[in-house]
């Protein structure tokens, strides 16, 4: 199945019932075109004047509809994403992003509820990408230039001349930075797939609408 924003809720809502105590508060629930995760809980952190956590706030739970998964390997992505809210939302303090406490807890819910809840889903499941004749979900290897004026570009790269455009674009322009991204964003199709070195200049507003949901995959010092 693709996610639907009443499927998710409802298994938010199920799972906050019976795991949690119906202790979470219903968060904003955004469905991506995002291929390099299924689930993210995304969250601001308060800090006081020595930079110490105080809480957090700002929550809001991703998930991808790039993958087609089954039923209960999606509730779980649900269950996954509802286990950091929790030790986010309580303040409990974890050693790692899947640390003890995370660990903790997840175990007790698989034994408990019977569930299948792992560390490891945000690996993108390349198998499971949703495909086809429509290029809605096509992958795009783009490199985003900082010109040294302070504009920006695009170039959306055939994926085996990533390495060479790497190296290219930075001789070809003058550029402060690089940064390359992964996106499933039906917007970049309109680029050609360069296999040469060629930047295409956008705004700085629309560039970073569109690469809100994109995974960040290097940076990149340009040579001096
Ligand atoms: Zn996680």
């Amino acid at each position: 199945m693709i996610a639907t924003l009443p499927f998710i809720q409802k298994t938010f809502d199920r799972f906050n019932a019976l795991c949690f105590e119906g202790k979470l508060p219903s968060v904003p629930i955004i469905l991506t075109k995002a291929g390099t995760f299924l689930g993210k809980m995304e969250y601001k952190t308060r800090r006081d004047f020595f930079g110490f956590k105080i809480s957090h706030y700002g929550f809001r739970l991703k998930i991808s509809i790039g993958f087609d998964l089954p039923e209960d390997v999606m509730e779980d992505v649900v269950l996954h994403e509802m286990i950091h809210y929790y030790i986010a939302f309580c303040g409990i303090r974890d050693s790692s992003a899947h640390g003890n406490a995370f660990r903790r807890i997840m175990e007790t819910v698989n034994r408990q509820y019977g569930r299948h809840v792992s560390v490891s889903h945000r690996g993108p499941q390349e198998q499971n990408l949703v495909r086809g004749e429509n290029s809605e979900f096509k992958k795009h290897y783009i490199c985003v230039s900082t010109f040294v004026d302070g504009n920006v570009g695009v170039t959306v790269c055939a994926s085996n001349k990533i390495t060479d455009i790497n190296r290219l674009l930075p001789r070809c322009y003058k550029l402060k930075n690089m940064e390359w991204y992964v996106s499933l964003d039906s917007f970049f199709n309109r680029f050609p797939r360069s296999r040469t070195p060629k930047i295409y200049r956008i705004t700085a507003d629309e560039l970073s609408e569109r690469l809100k949901d994109a995974e960040k995959v290097w940076k990149l010092a340009v040579p001096k």
